[in-house]
């Protein structure tokens, strides 16, 4: 956990009352399924809005929160914590929230949050992360040091840009040249080609039973997905992605959408395996990451899961699944991501051991 802040947030959770704890997140994201989850698990549930009440909730009652919490920007949240502690609120981020709060601030929130939020400073240095993911055993698309040495398909990540516009492919060192920012810092990887599958985790330190690791705690895989990608996932109906090059149209990676997947059977061995070695070589390098998490991975030919990133959090892939996912229902029925962070607060709750899952 992160030290300078673990007394505060103890301090905080000292002047609980533990029987009316309220699940809080960003309405963006995952945030109907968190609701959910939390409601499911009998948690009261408050929403954190910019501007105004998002009208879709209303269409979704059981996604609904109780409650919702008007700012009139993300850095507002920072300067109402009272308030919020004054609900025992325990803070459930997503991609989004911690994007729109933006990582320093979310560092410094003073509110009870899930996971460890250290996490975030080895997930979003793209050195760091690949220290952590290859230092476990992963393997990753190799880095391409210097552009000359180019003769495969390639894929160019500007520092800083998170999937979206901020990458773009090339095949050779002419294209990469013709394309290239040099004012802006960037990784060469190569483009791997094969399946995309992101798979999604769960990690406890606290429950003994199932998947167990040596480490102590548990862990259990909860569902897979692919990201829909535009323009990428769908250019092929205008023709190759080089055509449409020529005419000014370049290759985007914006999620639009997510789909539901399941892996052939006998990948699943692999599947766990890659995960116990990320939860136990994070144990080794910071402490640890807790609850959810996703590797994103790419599947070649050759049955190769090649990790290019890692969410150390609830990821958007899960909400295809808010009523079971083909391996959450061998578990329990009825069991998505949200509801499982739910469930980890309430086992924590009863056993004393809240401090061990927040931060
Ligand atoms: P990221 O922002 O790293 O999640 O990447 C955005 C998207 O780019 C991914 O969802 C993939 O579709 C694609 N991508 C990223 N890295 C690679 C890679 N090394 N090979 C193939 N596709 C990749």
């Amino acid at each position: 956990m992160v030290d300078s802040k673990k007394p505060r947030i103890s301090r905080i959770l000292s002047e609980y009352d533990l029987d009316n704890i309220t699940i809080a997140t960003v309405c963006s994201h995952s945030s109907l399924q968190i609701f959910n989850g939390a409601k499911r698990e009998g948690f009261k549930t408050l929403g954190i809005c910019v501007g105004k009440v998002k009208r879709f909730y209303e269409a979704f009652p059981l996604g609904k929160p109780d409650k919702f919490f008007i700012v009139n920007s993300y850095d507002e949240i920072l300067d109402r914590t009272d308030e919020l502690i004054g609900e025992n609120t325990i803070i459930i981020p997503h991609g989004s929230f911690v994007e729109y709060l933006g990582a320093e601030n979310f560092l410094k929130l003073g509110l009870p949050t899930f996971g460890n939020r250290e996490v975030l400073l080895w997930e979003s240095d793209r050195k760091k992360e690949r220290e952590w993911l290859e230092g476990a055993g992963l393997e990753m698309p190799r880095e391409i040091k210097n552009p000359l040495e180019i003769n495969k398909p390639v894929i160019v990540k500007y520092y800083g840009a998170k999937g979206g516009k901020g990458f773009f492919i090339a095949k050779n060192y002419e294209e990469f040249k013709k394309k290239i920012d040099k004012s802006r810092s960037y990784t060469i990887q190569e483009f791997v080609i094969g399946t995309r599958y992101y798979l999604h985790y769960f990690y406890s330190p606290i429950v003994e039973e199932g998947y167990k690791l040596d480490i102590g705690g548990s862990l259990q895989f909860l569902s897979v997905d692919r990201r829909d990608e535009t323009n990428i996932d769908e250019a092929h109906r205008l023709g190759s992605i080089s055509e449409l090059e020529e005419v000014g149209i370049p290759p985007t990676f914006v999620v639009t959408g997510n789909i539901p997947i399941v892996l052939r059977e006998s990948l699943l061995p692999k599947v766990f395996e890659m995960g116990e070695a990320v939860v136990k070589k994070s144990f080794e390098l910071f402490d640890g990451i807790i609850g959810p998490f996703c590797l994103e991975t790419v599947v070649t030919d050759e049955l190769t899961f090649k990790v290019f990133e890692i969410s150390a959090r609830i990821v958007a892939g899960t909400n295809p699944y808010i009523s079971g996912s083909p391996y959450a229902d061998l578990i329990e029925p009825q069991l998505s991501t949200g509801r499982r962070i739910a469930r980890e607060i309430k086992i924590a709750k009863e056993k004393g051991l809240l401090e061990k899952i927040l931060s």
